[in-house]
């Protein structure tokens, strides 16, 4: 066994956040991790703790990540923000956001 230490260092500067884990659901099965090509996540080195976000802004938002968990709700995916629609109903006034 390697002996070897890594230390990585969560990007915090931007304000991206491609998605949101919830540690109430999620118990850290890193499938999400594994279906990341781009590396975003690295998995937690507390174990059943959700993954950590490495590098946000390298995201695709392609969405692999949050259609392979297989627990609904332990992550939601977020479009960047220059991404997000918003539309309104011209017969309500309601405003809808994707
Ligand atoms: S949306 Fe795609 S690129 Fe972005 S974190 Fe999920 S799997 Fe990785
Ligand atoms: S978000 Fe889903 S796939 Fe990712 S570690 Fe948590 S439970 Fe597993």
């Amino acid at each position: 066994m390697s002996k070897e230490k890594v230390i990585a260092i969560p990007n915090v500067a931007t304000p991206s956040a491609p998605v949101v884990f919830n540690p109430d659901i999620c118990d850290g099965c890193n499938t999400c991790v594994e279906a990341c090509q781009i590396d975003v996540f690295i998995p937690n080195p507390e174990k059943g703790k959700p993954p950590i976000i490495l590098h946000p802004d390298e995201c695709w938002y392609g969405g692999c990540c949050v259609n392979d968990c297989p627990r609904p709700g332990a992550i939601t995916f977020k479009w960047a923000l220059q991404h997000r629609g918003y539309w309104k109903n011209k017969a309500t006034g309601e405003v809808h956001q994707i």
